[in-house]
């Protein structure tokens, strides 16, 4: 009797639920340019909208639920086109499509690399499907990453952090160097894709083992068939699932019931199949195998009710056609000057929107376009080797950038103008300084002066002299300050008056090719490369060790003393500058600038000429054994092997699916020993390489850092030759030691000075607040740093969005307190959605932290 109900309850478990999605992959502008994907997915989706209305908008003749037709779009750029060019009517239609879950769409905007993205780029690609969830109310529960063969481990949290809660993966196993073998035996197939702060989506990769139209590729559905006649195709794949589930063997490779096979446009620029889907699923359907035309969120939800434990997985692949963007090195590095740039000009915004609330609505336009250019910059198709030919590709790429950089300018200048007519002017020159980030800063800030010298500048807070010197930039005349005790998130206001400044002596002492202050001593050559660097604090440690026959910012020279004579610089009591200009192995200017009371070295290298090898920067380090780490996305990483403690997946033993020679460079990485350490910022750079890794090598302990200049990774057949003609590249770097053990606040915080440099801008208001030092905001935890704050994407008058890190290893609880107390609060994704009322106490924010966790919040200010 008991094994008879065993029995029973096990065959009732046993009936398999097979899911079968239709997408139309989208290969943007490589199958096809904008204006045919414009126009084929406004076709696709008018075709699939009417196969809706006939087999689930007829009331009480509608087909089973399993049988209608459903269509799922692979990024929100569909909802875009569509709303674009069909009129409110249609696109009524199709939201209500989305709302019944017969149409899905994902929070990405087309199919996207990531490895290359900053952090908060990830999440403005994801603005427009946010916008949409709070104009349609709806939510958008998916997020995919396909066809590239790698994947972060960041993103994880960056996608449950905007509201994703699912997600699958196929991958192409094609202009790879990664064994095909490395796909066939993932450890997980159905898993929890886990980030740092313990957030992730549920994701679906399965093995890929006869090829991307099969299992584990990008159209998974499709299969390979000799047949044309797509049924033919999805019955081989429903007998393909119903082998899948296997809840029997011992060690099954996937032990589940429910299983799908999603994707079937694969290459092709459009396809119209949503009968043959309907019928493979009735015609699949008996008393042991259900069989659903599935809008992927069914299946996902189906898994959360019958296993809700999956295993879970927080590992790094690495990066593949991710690194094909610094093909155009400099194009992908304007993008990321524009995001660090829009950092503080959506800071300055805040602050003058507050009293000017229709501040900005001039840019609405500009700023939708630099959202789509986000979503589409890192379009997965950078390989460029497919109809779309590279010329072509490049000028997108170029427009895209335009559109990024274009409202982050915009914005940043209007921002900076606003602010000086709100504040009061005095019959002196004045300015003020702004500090966009979260911690009082001390630090260099160059205001724009045309008049007569010699003056001096003083501290109007403080009624202090503070030191200055004259520096020339571009042409244009500047002082260079140091400015101290910035506020949080706010400024000062600094005066000019004729007069000579106070003696001070200079930042740093040169003679000849050294350079010292109180914090190093460095020997710069002709060539650019630093030779010799002594860390006076540590004893005079040397910290260059030649690796390789490279020396410390070595662009691959031959002979370290070939190059023009050193110049010296904009010499200074606040800073020092040597200039070396060499024409080996390109034309190249390396600036070295050394600062009072500061343990910044600065390093701003650049090419002037074209090149088509892959070039990279080489950091050669005196380190014995260091530990890397670096910022990939929304996550610090540990570059090694998860079998020695780190974050990369270790490869199987068929190899792959991690490729370890190109690991994603956000704002810094660290090299460090148990007590001592070096961070390097980079700003410009999207990959460094540890010494001589390789796809299936880390060199873990390398005391060599490569930062890549640019050139094709994957050889000349991948990628846009010869950085598409350009000749003019800028790599901004900052090193810096540490005493102590590792710190990733410290890191952080290094970095982000660097390349958040303090903004200044003219006082000319006639009226203007008499303040003479404000804050914005300020939060009690000084491991929480604050990512973001703009005025909400629908208006001052719904809040400011505020976003920030938790660089703590642990849950934290932080106060946010603003200049004005707060009157209400939300926790909201990182694209804006609501999803939490929170109550202010005291007019202060009580924000709570997972280790490790990005979170967002909206405030409303009294
Ligand atoms: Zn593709």
């Amino acid at each position: 009797m008991a094994i008879l109900l065993l029995f029973g309850g096990a065959a009732n478990a046993q009936q398999k639920r097979l899911y079968l999605a239709n997408d139309e992959h989208t290969d943007y502008m490589w199958t096809g340019t904008e204006a045919q994907y414009d126009s084929v997915m406004v076709k696709m989706l008018d075709y699939y909208l009417d196969q809706i209305d006939a087999t689930a908008r007829r009331p009480g003749k509608n087909n089973p639920a399993d049988f209608q037709a459903r269509f799922n779009c692979d990024g929100s750029y569909w909802l875009r086109v569509y709303d674009k060019f069909r009129t409110p009517a249609q696109f009524n239609r199709l939201v209500a499509a989305l709302r019944s879950g017969h149409i899905s769409s994902p929070l990405n905007t087309l199919v996207s690399t990531y490895g290359a993205q900053p952090t908060e780029a990830v999440i403005r690609g994801m603005y427009y499907a946010g916008q949409m969830e709070r104009r349609l109310g709806v939510r958008f529960p998916l997020a995919v990453c396909m066809e590239n063969q790698t994947l972060p481990l960041g993103l994880s949290s960056l996608w449950a952090g905007s509201g994703a809660k699912y997600s699958w993966r196929g991958v192409c196993a094609c202009a790879s160097r990664i064994p095909n073998a490395g796909f066939a035996h993932r450890k997980h197939q159905l898993y929890r894709y886990m980030g740092m702060d313990g957030r992730g989506v549920t994701m679906k990769w399965y093995n890929l083992k006869t090829g991307n139209k099969s299992l584990g590729g990008y159209a998974e559905s499709r299969q390979q068939t000799k047949s044309l006649d797509p049924s033919v195709g999805l019955n081989r794949t429903i007998e393909i699932l119903t082998a899948l589930c296997d809840t029997i063997s011992e060690k099954s490779a996937y032990p589940y019931n429910v299983a799908g096979a999603f994707g079937y446009g694969w290459d092709d620029l459009d396809t119209y199949v949503s009968p043959d889907f309907i019928t493979a699923a009735q015609n699949g359907t008996t008393p042991q195998r259900k069989v659903r035309v599935s809008n992927e969120v069914d299946f996902f939800e189906d898994v959360a009710r019958t296993y809700p434990k999956l295993p879970s997985e927080s590992v790094s692949y690495g990066n593949e056609w991710d690194t094909y963007c610094v093909s155009m090195n400099e194009t992908s590095a304007k993008v990321r000057r524009a995001t660090e740039k829009l950092r503080a000009a959506e800071a300055l915004a805040s602050i003058v929107s507050l009293k000017n609330k229709t501040f900005g609505n001039n840019l609405a336009a500009l700023r939708q376009k630099a959202w789509d250019g986000y979503g589409l910059f890192w379009e997965h198709d950078w390989t460029a080797d497919g109809p779309v030919k590279p010329k072509e590709r490049a000028e997108w790429q170029i427009k895209m950038q335009q559109q990024v950089s274009g409202y982050s300018d915009s914005l940043f200048n209007q921002s900076l103008h606003a602010l000086g007519n709100q504040l009061q002017k005095a019959t002196n020159p004045r300015f003020y300084v702004f500090n966009p980030l979260s911690w009082v800063r001390n630090d260099v800030a160059d205001a724009e002066y045309a008049g007569s010298l010699p003056v001096k500048v003083v501290d109007v807070s403080t009624g202090k002299e503070t030191a200055s010197q004259v520096v020339i930039k571009n042409g244009k005349q500047y002082l260079r300050i140091r400015a101290e005790k910035l506020p949080s998130v706010g400024y000062k206001v600094f005066e000019i008056q004729q007069g000579s400044p106070a003696a001070l002596p200079q930042a740093a002492a040169v003679s000849g090719n050294w350079f010292k202050n109180a914090f190093y001593r460095i020997r710069l050559l002709k060539s650019g490369v630093i030779s010799e660097l002594y860390d006076s604090l540590a004893n005079g440690k040397q910290l260059v060790k030649v690796i390789d026959g490279k020396y410390l910012n070595d662009l691959g020279i031959n002979n370290a003393d070939e190059g023009a004579p050193l110049v010296l610089e904009n010499a200074g009591p606040v800073s020092v500058t040597l200039k070396a200009v060499s024409n080996f192995p390109v034309l190249h200017t390396v600036r070295v600038t050394l600062f009072k009371d500061s343990p910044r070295i600065e390093i701003q290298d650049s090419i002037q000429a074209n090149f088509s090898d892959l070039k990279t920067w080489a950091f050669s380090f005196n380190l014995t054994h260091p530990t890397t780490r670096h910022e990939e996305l929304g996550a610090i990483l540990t570059a090694k092997n998860d079998r020695n403690g780190g974050h990369y997946a270790s490869q199987t033993r068929t190899g792959g699916p991690a490729r370890y020679d190109w690991l994603t460079f956000n704002h810094f990485a660290d090299l460090s020993e148990a007590n001592y350490g070096v961070t390097l910022s980079n700003q410009d750079c999207s990959f460094f390489k540890l010494g001589n890794s390789t796809p299936d090598s880390l060199w873990e302990q390398s005391a060599q850092l490569n930062a890549l200049a640019g050139g094709q990774t994957d050889g000349p057949k991948l990628g846009i030759p010869a950085q598409n003609g350009n000749g003019d590249f800028l790599y901004q770097f900052a090193l810096t030691t540490h005493h102590a053990p590792f710190d990733q606040t410290a890191a952080m915080k290094f970095a982000l000075e660097h390349q958040n440099p303090l903004v200044t801008g003219r006082i000319t208001g006639e009226n203007g607040d008499p303040r003479k030092t404000f804050s914005l905001l300020s939060v009690s935890d000084p491991n929480v740093l604050l990512w973001s704050v703009k005025p909400s994407e629908e208006g001052i008058k719904n809040g400011l969005i505020t976003r920030f890190w938790n660089l703590n290893a642990k849950p934290v609880k932080a106060y946010v307190k603003l200049s004005k107390p707060l009157k209400a609060a939300w926790q909201t994704t990182h694209v804006e959605t609501n999803e939490q009322s929170l109550t202010p106490v005291n007019g202060t924010l009580n924000a709570v932290f997972n280790q490790h966790q990005l979170k967002t919040y909206r405030l409303k200010l009294k």
